[in-house]
């Protein structure tokens, strides 16, 4: 961890008609951190993710990535609204893996794989397979790289969407709830296999789970979420061990 600010959201507003999910929200990442997002059902998490994704986009306020304005851009003193070619350039260094793998269902695995670094990044095809094989292998997927995605089990196909989400050595990874539709046992594989990259990697990570134990693992920090706003923002031992906020301490009974 560099301890610079990598992430920032300032004074983020989003509303859905009158169900206010992000109020006035800020808070910032530092390069390398891993951060893990935890609280109730439709506190906001996932409009987070998907804000950085530029699948959402805030009503009010800017969002950061590395000193480059994702919604907003500073022209002297005033923010203005960023170019659809600058929201692309920023975007380009995130990457996401969803709850339900999106695959893409007529590509082979290791297609799946190569598919952006060869059309977004401008890789070579034999650059993308090598690098691909290579992180298919570190999944455990090896023996599947010619395999339809239909032909893997759900566990397997959210490890190629891991591997896929890898390929383009993102500077953000953002995981999304990336166990809840797996049975608990294949669920731990996935978690396994996500312990070992956090180990050893310092891409900085966005993570929003119910799988407790695997946040408390790979997470440097933790981030209570209560209707659209920061409760708690804690190391996990902190937020696991003493929560302070009552609502955290009822949250973490009722999933731990
Ligand atoms: P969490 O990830 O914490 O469960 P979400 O960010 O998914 O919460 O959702 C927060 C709230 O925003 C929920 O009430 C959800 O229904 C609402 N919401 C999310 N996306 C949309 C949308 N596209 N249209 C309307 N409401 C939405």
């Amino acid at each position: 961890m560099t301890g610079e600010d990598f992430i920032t959201f300032e004074g983020v507003h989003k509303a859905f008609g009158k169900n206010v999910v992000l109020d006035d929200l800020s808070f910032s990442v530092a390069s390398g951190e891993r951060v893990t997002l935890i609280g109730p059902s439709g506190s906001g998490k996932t409009t987070i993710l998907r804000m950085l994704m530029t699948l959402t986009r805030p009503d009010r306020g800017t969002i950061g990535v590395d000193g480059d304005y994702l919604y907003h851009e500073k022209r002297g003193d005033e923010l203005v609204p960023a170019s659809e070619a600058h929201i692309r350039k920023v975007r380009q260094r995130i990457t996401m893996v969803f709850q339900h793998f999106n695959l893409f269902p007529n590509m082979k695995v290791l297609r799946n794989v190569t598919e952006a670094p060869i059309h977004v990044l401008g890789k070579s095809k034999d650059e993308a397979e090598e690098r691909g094989k290579e992180l298919l292998e570190m999944v455990g997927l090896g023996d599947k790289l010619g395999a339809h995605p239909s032909q893997l089990s759900g566990g397997q196909q959210q490890r190629v969407a891991i591997a896929r989400a890898l390929a383009v050595d993102p500077d953000v990874l953002l995981l999304d709830e990336v166990t809840s539709a797996l049975d608990p046992e294949i669920a731990a594989e996935v978690l396994d296999v996500l312990r070992d990259i956090a180990r050893s990697t310092d891409t900085t990570m966005l993570l929003v789970t119910h799988a407790m134990k695997f946040a408390r693992d790979v997470s440097h920090r933790v981030l209570m979420f209560n209707e659209g706003k920061i409760i708690e923002d804690g190391t996990p031992e902190k937020l696991f061990n003493e929560p302070e906020e009552e609502r955290t301490q009822d949250f973490l009974r009722s999933v731990i």
